[in-house]
């Protein structure tokens, strides 16, 4: 038996141990008092501090908060009260003839204590939105936020003592040392978004006492253009995508996959809708965002200091200053195959792109790699997209689109392997938090009765 009481954090854990069975007992209208306050607090008491928050530590432009972050958590927190007396509801399922006298339901329980582990990039949806099922399921949390986006993580903590009691939800900032610790202790269901690598220390440390996990990570999201897609618009859709947020989503286009015929035409598109979006100086721009810390500054820059020395075109861009953390869109082509920019997940505002002369090279390229959290497909040939569909692995697609799929409440968002492990958003998310109890209840006599030995007569022939 482990002993965690030397634990720093052991006493707060206990305290949602305790409280678990209050929290998970409270009813579908406690449960809607709930999220109306948090509603509350995010949508009026705290948004002009969110947007300030969200400015200091990631310059992001005030459209861009609105839309990805304050919207988004609404969003989801106004479909989860929608639709919560439905999902909280049991669910009645058939029972085998063989279990006459029976019947038989599904009833969603909370996990119990769980942990929420969140990336900086877009702080607040990604540390409220799985809050958000988490509490729709009934559970309590401890969240640890990520420590490269001090101010955001300290107003979240600052939120969530106003609107939670601490053996409900508690926030704790800090470093890697604090997940660590967290780790240690035994949750009944561990929510980590982040990179693949450190999901795979999470993963090690929920088998330690078998929590359950869900593992939204990150990769390398290819995008296929063939020659049949509207090129113009494929521009616009993948410029707006690649460079929102300076490529810091996990659902970003890492990469280009485009038909050899059609790629001169693509990038002088891409040109035209840079321009538009954010003028010949993006810089200047108040639609552009800034490179999250130094550490993801440099890391950028030693891509495209890689990408020079392999002799790489630099369609668009390739402007630094490390001042202001800024990195100009950049649009790379003829790379080498081992260019850092092709291997690690790019998380940044450089678009590579890469050139294929049969759509079956462009499925074995992307099969050649781990399975993508997003694949984007750009063509008006259904065969072409029911191929591509057909024959890769994706957590989710977007055809003639990229990023939106997100945002469709009803769609369940995740990866696989490698992306991720579990869904979230909407029932999927209030699924991921929820234990679904097998429920049977015997009513009357039932043909179970020829279970009991002793197995003579009858029951003797039935055997046979
Ligand atoms: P990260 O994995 O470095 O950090 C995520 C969280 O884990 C942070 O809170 C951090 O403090 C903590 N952490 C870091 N190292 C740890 C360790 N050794 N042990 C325990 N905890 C640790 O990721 P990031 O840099 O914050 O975010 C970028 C990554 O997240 C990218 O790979 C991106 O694709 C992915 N991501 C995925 C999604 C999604 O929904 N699938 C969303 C956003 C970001």
């Amino acid at each position: 038996m482990n002993d965690f009481r030397n634990n720093p954090y052991y006493e707060l854990f206990s305290k949602q141990s305790i409280n678990q069975y209050a929290v998970g007992n409270r009813s579908y209208k406690e449960r809607l008092k709930t999220l109306n306050k948090l509603q509350h607090a995010i949508e009026v008491i705290y948004r002009t501090q969110i947007q300030d928050a969200l400015q200091k530590d990631l310059g992001k432009p005030i459209v861009e908060i609105e839309l990805t972050e304050i919207y988004a958590i609404i969003g989801d927190i106004k479909f989860a009260k929608q639709n919560l007396h439905r999902w909280m509801r049991k669910q009645r399922v058939d029972t085998p003839i063989a279990m006459l006298g029976s019947s038989s339901y599904i009833k969603y329980q909370p996990k119990g204590v769980c942990l929420i582990i969140s990336p900086w990039n877009f702080p607040f949806n990604l540390t409220f939105g799985p809050l958000v099922s988490a509490i729709a399921a009934g559970n309590t949390v401890i969240i640890k936020p990520s420590e490269m986006t001090p101010n955001s993580s300290h107003l979240m903590a600052k939120i969530v003592s106003d609107v939670f009691s601490e053996d409900e939800v508690a926030v704790l900032q800090g470093e890697v040392e604090v997940s660590t610790q967290l780790l240690k202790l035994p949750f009944n269901h561990i929510f980590f978004t982040g990179s693949p690598n450190v999901g795979k220390i999470v993963m090690k440390a929920a088998s330690e006492h078998l929590a359950s996990v869900t593992l939204e990570l990150g990769g390398k999201s290819p995008t296929i253009i063939d020659k049949t897609a509207n090129i113009d618009k494929a521009a616009k859709k993948i410029m707006w995508a690649k460079f929102l947020n300076c490529g810091q989503i996990c659902v970003s286009p890492d990469y280009v996959l485009i038909d050899a015929s059609v790629k001169t035409q693509f990038i002088e598109a891409c040109k035209k809708w840079l321009d538009t979006f954010y003028s010949d100086n993006p810089k200047a721009s108040g639609s552009y965002g800034r490179i999250v810390t130094d550490k993801h500054f440099e890391r950028l820059s030693s891509y495209l200091e890689n990408a020079k020395t392999l002799h790489a075109k630099f369609e668009v861009g390739g402007q630094t200053d490390s001042a202001s953390k800024y990195i100009e869109p950049t649009i790379i082509s003829d790379l080498k195959p081992e260019a850092k920019l092709l291997e690690d997940e790019i998380f940044g505002p450089i678009l590579p792109i890469v050139t294929y002369d049969s759509l079956d090279m462009a499925i074995a390229y992307i099969n050649s790699k781990p399975r993508p959290l997003a694949l984007y497909i750009y063509s008006n040939s259904k065969a072409n997209t029911n191929t591509i569909l057909n024959n890769t692995r994706a957590g989710g697609t977007c055809i003639n689109n990229s990023v939106l799929h997100y945002t469709n409440h009803n769609l369940p968002f995740g990866g696989v392997n490698n992306s991720g492990i579990g869904k979230s958003h909407g029932f999927f998310g209030f699924k991921a938090f929820s234990n679904e109890r097998s429920v049977m209840k015997q009513h009357t006599f039932g043909v179970t009765e020829l279970l009991f030995p002793p197995y003579t007569g009858f029951k003797e022939t039935l055997a046979r």
